[in-house]
């Protein structure tokens, strides 16, 4: 099956977040089964181009029709991770994604309405015809939109459209001037069943347009599905969902075993298996050796995570201090777009920055981040909601033991230790309800309790998770099934 995917991410060159993880392994995964995959991203300036293979200017002169002008753009194309990769370079004045960063910019919807309007129009331009185009997020919610409405009319009749939500928090919610940039009539399409938004009359919601335009639509884990549905996760979109609930389920994501697996893994000091699994107390060891931690019999608590309210970063903070007044060492890998929560998390540095069981690093590092998950014991993942959750799954993987909040793909991944519905052989970490300090104690208690007084069960659950298979082969399986359903 030929495959595009267009998207805002795609790791490792362009990632925020999981939404580059996922491109990545699904498209690996259908790649490997044997279909033709292709991603078509914007070049921004801020990528890791070292990790762009054999870039190439491979279409000259692509304009683009936008908000009645053209604009010129470049397509380059380059391998990464062996994956297809177009890059659409905008050369206009308002310079779209020469911007120093991925996202963040009062112009966000512009940015991206013009990525889906580019990228459909190279499709046209070189004779793409697809059966499916995979899009993903606010950010290409235009694409069936304008497939549909517009591209339709120029023979690209052929492909369908997947659509994959990865997190309802940000829908694109714009005033209307962005359907005239991109060529639509506001006239026809601001009505409660296209793409007006469901509580502002006067603004467009481009994730609404996705929903609404697409063949089928995913989201990232079955309880996620549910939660958006019918609880106030959905941010406003439940209607819609429930209105295009025959269209819609939730996949579970996998993680890229390929990247995420410490049996290959370059980046840590010894590779390790289930079969060898005291070998990731070297890795333990050098970890405390990168970080300046000092020696000795003591869990390590981890947290890798982007720092934003989602990710819950006061009960990020109580875990800081509740873990070293408990016994333990601490190393927190984690960065924050708003310049509040960083500066919170810089004092909190400085403040502990003595303290030889700590270390806080605040960016974002990629490489230091699989030591972590190789190196630490446990890792404290206190969300608010979920929409999947990778860190976990990877966690697992590399047997360090999850302690997470009840909720999205949290709750579909992690069974705890003393109170789960599973049999003891497939319970894998700690789960916690109530979204405060009592909650996550309530976890973060029994784990540590576990790990001094009944090692031997501590590692029962480290080899639990690491048993589990949270890669891209079902998931991968359960998309194609997807693609072809849409096809017939
Ligand atoms: P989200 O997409 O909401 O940020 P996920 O759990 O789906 O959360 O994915 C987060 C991904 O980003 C994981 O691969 C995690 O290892 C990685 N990550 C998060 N913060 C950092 C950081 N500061 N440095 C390196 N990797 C990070």
């Amino acid at each position: 099956m030929y495959i595009i995917m267009i998207t805002p991410e795609c790791a490792p060159v362009a990632k925020v977040g999981g939404l580059g993880d996922v491109v990545q392994g699904l498209s690996r995964e259908l790649q490997v089964r044997g279909n033709d995959v292709e991603i078509i991203l914007p070049k921004y300036d801020c990528m890791r181009y070292d990790q762009i293979w054999g870039l190439e200017k491979t279409y000259s002169d692509l304009w683009v029709p936008y908000h009645d002008q053209w604009f010129h753009c470049d397509v380059y194309f380059g391998f990464v991770d062996g994956l297809k990769c177009f890059f659409i370079d905008d050369h206009s004045d308002k310079n779209f994604f020469n911007r120093g960063l991925f996202y963040g910019n009062h112009d966000d919807p512009e940015r991206f309405a013009f990525f889906c309007r580019a990228a459909l129009e190279f499709m046209l331009k070189t004779n793409k015809h697809p059966e499916i185009i995979h899009c993903h997020d606010w950010q290409t919610g235009l694409v069936p939109v304008l497939l549909f409405e517009t591209y339709k009319h120029y023979g690209m009749t052929h492909p369908r459209v997947c659509y994959t939500l990865h997190n309802l928090r940000h829908q694109g919610v714009t005033g209307e001037q962005i359907l005239r940039q991109v060529g639509l009539n506001p006239a026809h399409y601001m009505n409660q069943d296209r793409l007006q938004d469901n509580f502002n009359p006067s603004a467009v919601n481009l994730m609404k347009g996705g929903i609404v335009y697409s063949n089928f639509v995913t989201t990232v884990s079955p309880k996620y599905a549910d939660e958006i549905k019918y609880s106030d996760l959905g941010c406003g979109l439940q209607h819609t969902l429930y209105v295009h609930g025959l269209k819609f389920g939730g996949i579970l994501n996998g993680v890229d075993y390929n990247v995420w697996n410490p049996e290959i893994d370059q980046h840590i000091a010894c590779r390790y298996s289930i079969d060898s699994i005291e070998d990731k107390y070297k890795n333990k060891d050098a970890l405390r050796h990168r970080l300046w931690l000092s020696d000795g019999f003591k869990p390590i608590v981890s947290v890798i995570s982007r720092l934003d309210h989602q990710k819950g970063v006061e009960l990020i903070r109580h875990t800081v201090f509740h873990s070293l007044a408990n016994g333990c060492q601490v190393v927190l890998l984690g960065s924050s777009p708003d310049p509040d929560i960083n500066n919170e998390f810089w004092g909190l540095k400085h403040f502990l920055n003595d303290n030889p069981d700590c270390h806080l690093e605040i960016g974002y590092n990629e490489e230091l981040a699989h030591m972590i998950y190789a190196g630490a014991d446990m890792i404290v993942i206190p969300s608010a909601f979920e929409p999947c959750g990778l860190t976990q799954m990877t966690a697992m993987k590399y047997g360090t033991v999850p302690i997470v909040r009840n909720t999205g793909g949290l709750a579909s991944t992690v069974f705890d230790a003393d109170h789960a519905w599973k049999p003891y052989h497939e319970r894998n970490g700690y789960v916690f309800n109530d979204f405060n300090n009592e909650g996550l104690e309530s976890a973060l208690h029994r784990a540590i309790d576990m790990w001094y007084s009944h090692p031997q069960n501590f590692q029962e659950l480290m080899a639990n998770g690491m048993r589990c298979d949270y890669s891209w082969n079902y998931p991968g399986e359960h998309y194609l099934n997807i693609y072809n359903h849409i096809r017939e």
